[in-house]
């Protein structure tokens, strides 16, 4: 089983490189961001009380979206692993994270985080806003508001994997397919070590 998390700040690159390590090998795509706006979309109560933190920039709480990953992987039973994207976003998440897993007899086998300073993730952004609609992507300061959300909360997450030996960070600006290269390289490595 491949189980891996993808990690970096807004605009890294996960969502791309996700879709590319889904298509190679088969993987459920596990993003908590595209969970929340699928709520937000079907008006439920949940994604109304999410939509009003996320439009603000600031994390859902913890809860929220455990309870979501935990439905996620009782409904994929049959995987052949998970690539959880935009989760864990704290140490909480991490924690509860490796409980469910364990609960069924799985365990994440790396951390892949992709390396990208911050002026590039704004432009990026400010780019992806303009084709996606994403209205969390259009607003500078709302971009400067998740990006600092993630070096407070999110960026100590990599240190939870980094003690477990299960790090690995990547520099995510150049080609997609280099980078894309570089995750399967690690990805390797990792299978034959198990
Ligand atoms: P994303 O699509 O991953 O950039 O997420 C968009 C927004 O959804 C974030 O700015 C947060 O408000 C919220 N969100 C997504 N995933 C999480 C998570 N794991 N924990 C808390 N909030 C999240």
């Amino acid at each position: 089983m491949l189980n891996i998390v993808l990690f970096g700040p807004p605009g890294a690159g996960k969502g791309t490189q996700s879709a590319k390590i889904i298509e190679k090998y088969g993987l459920i795509h596990l993003s908590t961001g595209d969970l929340l706006r699928a709520e937000i979309s079907a008006g439920t109560t949940l994604g109304l009380e999410a939509k009003k933190l996320m439009d603000q920039g600031i994390l859902v709480p913890d809860a929220v979206v455990i309870g979501m990953i935990e439905n996620k992987l009782n409904e994929n039973k049959a995987a052949a692993g998970f690539i959880f994207d935009g989760f864990p976003r704290t140490v909480a998440q991490a924690e509860a994270l490796d409980t469910l897993m364990t609960s069924h007899n799985l365990s994440i086998m790396q951390m892949i985080a992709l390396e990208v300073v911050e002026e590039e993730l704004t432009q990026r952004l400010l780019e992806r806003g303009q084709s996606s609609g994403r209205p969390d992507d259009q607003n500078e300061s709302l971009i400067r508001k998740r990006v600092q959300e993630y070096m407070e909360k999110t960026a100590p997450v990599a240190g939870y994997y980094a003690n477990q030996g299960k790090f690995t960070g990547i520099n995510g600006v150049g080609e997609i397919e280099v980078i894309f290269g570089q995750i399967l390289f690690i990805l390797g490595r990792e299978e034959s070590k198990e």
